[in-house]
């Protein structure tokens, strides 16, 4: 059997190693465009390698993968998170687990886990060809018997070229996981300014999302701007990264809440003024620019606020807004929402339905992920799974 797979990243290589476990005799060419294999796992998670996650708090899949959760839950059954933690500590990896649920190598070098997939395809007999770009997948089967595709996220349409002939159906790539741009708001000069427990939300659509947001100098960023551009990554994109932003800085509280809380400051501290007093998830230069924001004078005592100023407060802390024009990605983790479309494959074995033989992994299908470690453990799983279907087959 000739075995020929395309892209040297953490699905095709995972794949390599349980395939030629599998089929030792099997002749597994692994073509990678680039100079060096696996080059995205070396600077993933800032160069610590954020692996997989442990899923604590994710009760349902499509949390964690707006795109593929259906899929996910099937490769889980054959390989799954914690398979994942199993596999790597078997190979001698010691792993850590985050407070944040997140899962990396206790070296916190990401190389360790490229130098260990790189050692054991070479112990395994997998040959690497770099700088190998393969222009089209029809032509290879000149080749091989079977071709798994691993190239991950094609970002721009013209790629799909790659797929010439195979008639597959493609979903347009868009970025995912990106921070918004807020050209003009002042609140930009806050920027470092972290609170831990926040809602973001996009005014007028369903999309919602929880966690940390930082401001930084351009906008907003932090787990929940991140998630929710995952979130709404196409929505974003046929906005052309035009939305209104709704921040709730006190997480999940409602008006209610909200109310309670500034009343019983109010109440305890009746003659102090606003600013020096600010419910308790708020940073101070946080609370007097939100202040501003509510139109109460920076020397107002609580006594003076009013009901209507309590009202703007209330509204300020629990929908505050922003107008976002743009995106940015600055050396964060980022993905491509799109690629083959899921449509073009049998869930059971990751094969392409029209074109027996031929079969995908990773990124290049039209799934992704949020942060978190997520989007490898969906490599990691899909490689597996493609090595499992060939060799059974
Ligand atoms: C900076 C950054 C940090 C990240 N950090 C994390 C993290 O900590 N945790 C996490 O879960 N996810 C992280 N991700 C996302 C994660 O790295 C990807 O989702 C994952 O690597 C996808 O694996 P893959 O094997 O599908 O694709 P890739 O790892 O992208 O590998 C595909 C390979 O195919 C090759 N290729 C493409 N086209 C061709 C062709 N025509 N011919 C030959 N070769 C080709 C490419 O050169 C590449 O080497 C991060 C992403 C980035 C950009």
């Amino acid at each position: 059997m000739r075995v020929a797979i395309i892209g040297a990243g953490a699905a095709g290589c995972f794949c390599a190693i349980e395939l030629k476990r599998r089929l030792p005799e099997a002749k597994v060419d692994v073509l990678e465009r680039g100079s060096k294999p696996l080059a995205k796992v070396a600077v993933t998670g800032g160069g610590r390698c954020n692996l997989t996650n442990s899923f604590e708090g994710i009760s349902s899949l499509s949390e964690a993968y707006p795109r593929g959760d259906k899929l996910m839950r099937k490769v889980f059954r054959f390989f799954s998170p914690e398979d994942t933690v199993k596999w790597f500590e078997a190979e001698g990896i010691e792993l850590v687990l985050q407070d944040d649920h997140c899962y990396f190598p206790a070296s916190q070098d990401a190389m360790q886990i490229v130098r260990l997939l790189l050692q054991r395809m070479r112990q395994l007999g997998v040959n690497i060809l770099t700088g190998r770009k393969v222009e089209s997948i029809l032509d290879l089967f000149n080749e091989y018997d079977t071709v798994v595709v691993a190239a991950g996220g094609i970002p721009k349409a013209e790629g799909y070229r790659i797929f010439d002939g195979l008639d597959l159906e493609t979903v347009p790539p868009v970025p995912s996981l990106f921070t918004f741009n807020l050209p003009g708001s002042p609140v930009r000069e806050l920027m470092g300014t972290v609170v831990e427990d926040t809602v973001a939300s996009l005014a007028g659509t369903k999309f919602k999302a929880e966690g940390p947001l930082l401001v930084t100098h351009w906008g907003m960023s932090g787990p929940a701007i991140l998630k929710l551009s995952s979130y709404a990554a196409r929505y974003l994109a046929e906005s052309d990264y035009k939305a209104t932003l709704l921040v709730n800085w006190l997480g999940g509280a409602g008006e209610e809440d909200a109310r309670n809380i500034l009343r019983t400051i109010a109440e305890k501290n009746p003659l102090k003024q606003v600013v020096n007093f600010h419910p308790e998830p708020i940073p101070s230069r946080l609370w007097t620019y939100l202040v501003t924001k509510s139109k109460i004078k920076e020397d107002a005592r609580w006594a003076e606020t009013g009901s209507k100023g309590m009202n703007r407060l209330v509204d300020t802390l629990l929908n505050d807004s922003y107008e976002v024009r743009g995106q940015s990605r600055f050396k964060e983790e980022f993905v491509t929402c799109g690629g083959v479309s899921l449509r073009n494959i049998d869930y059971n074995t990751l094969e392409c339905k029209n074109r027996p033989g031929l079969y995908f992994a990773g990124e290049v299908l039209d799934v992704d992920a949020i942060t978190g470690g997520f989007n490898l453990q969906a490599a990691w799983s899909m490689g597996y799974r493609a090595a499992l279907s060939i060799s059974e087959k």
